[in-house]
């Protein structure tokens, strides 16, 4: 039987959408318009075309955005200071210094400057230990979309048998730490795993999330398992012009799979609905309002 396709388009579109609604209402009852701080210094390309749809995500929801562009050249002082600025304001919600940063900056410090309050990309120690420790937290967008798109598949994810390929303190760990929030029995994979595909034919939930094209096969899934692809690859297509392929290789392993996540179209355009449902939750703990509660 084929799998299902999980749609991430569609997901992220209505939990935008709900979002939307839920400031509406917020801004009618308290006055309340989170807004989203975007760093982003120097030009990067691929930065840029992030913080562009991540702006416009915001704006859609009813949010105000906040962009901060800084030259190439700016220090890692004013950079700081810059934090320091907006984490005192308070019609800042969330801060999002966008990443990487030039070489003379160290993004560790500048992470570890943004107040954990608002920090909508839940790279904070703060946040990354409370996470950790199963204490509520901001929690980095990608890993928090992949297992809320596994779970539209599994509603209950208790005792199944989760594989994640990657540690990357912004991917892999992460996804660990929200599966095993869930109860899954997780295992974490890396670049020195023996039997990678013994281990991944052992998944009910296999989440890929390495940064190499189509790497995972189709005889590496458990028949009827539920594969989240995190992978965002650009590889020579047709005609010399690129497309982008994730970490699975996907037609093959849809034959497989009980569901999965294209690529595009999956993970994708999750980690921009979250990071704005984690400005809306950043929002309601800085005005004393409970969390909303809309998004399982
Ligand atoms: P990373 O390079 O920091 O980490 C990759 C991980 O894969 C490492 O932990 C490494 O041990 C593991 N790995 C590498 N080669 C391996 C191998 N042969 N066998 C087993 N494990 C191996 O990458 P990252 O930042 O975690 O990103 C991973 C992928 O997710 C990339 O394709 C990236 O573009 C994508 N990504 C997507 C989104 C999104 O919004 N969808 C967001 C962040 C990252």
């Amino acid at each position: 039987m084929a799998a299902t396709i999980i749609d991430g388009k569609t997901i992220a579109a209505n939990l935008r959408k709900t979002i939307a609604a839920e400031v509406a209402g917020l801004n009618a009852k308290h006055g309340l318009k989170p807004g989203l701080a975007v760093v982003l210094v120097g030009q990067n390309p691929a930065s840029e075309v992030y913080v562009r749809s991540k702006s416009k995500a915001v704006v859609e929801a009813g949010m105000m955005p906040i962009d901060h562009k800084l030259p190439e050249t700016t220090s890692e002082k004013d950079l700081l200071a810059l934090i320091g600025k907006l984490n005192a304001d308070p019609a800042v919600s969330g801060i999002l210094v966008q990443l990487p940063l030039p070489p003379q900056i160290d993004s560790q410090k500048v992470i570890a400057a943004i107040d954990p309050a608002k920090d909508v990309d839940g790279f904070h120690p703060v946040n990354v230990g409370r996470l950790s420790s199963g204490l509520s937290s901001l929690v980095p967008c990608t890993p928090f979309g992949s297992v809320l798109l596994a779970k539209t598949v599994k509603p209950s994810l208790a005792g199944l048998d989760a594989v994640v390929i990657g540690r990357s303190n912004i991917v892999g760990k992460p996804v660990a730490q929200l599966l095993l929030a869930e109860n899954a029995t997780v295992t974490v994979a890396h670049s020195k795993t023996r039997d990678l595909p013994g281990l991944c034919r052992r998944a009910d939930i296999l989440v890929a999330a390495i940064g190499r094209p189509e790497f995972v096969k189709a005889d590496w899934i458990k028949p009827g398992a539920t594969v989240i692809d995190v992978g965002i690859n650009r590889v020579a297509g047709e005609g010399g012009k690129n497309r982008i392929v994730g970490d699975v290789a996907y037609d093959e392993a849809a034959k497989v799979a009980g569901a999965i996540t294209p690529v595009p179209g999956g993970v994708g355009p999750m980690t921009i609905a979250c990071l704005i449902l984690n400005t809306l939750k950043a929002a309601c703990a800085q005005n004393g309002l409970p969390e909303p509660q809309f998004q399982d």
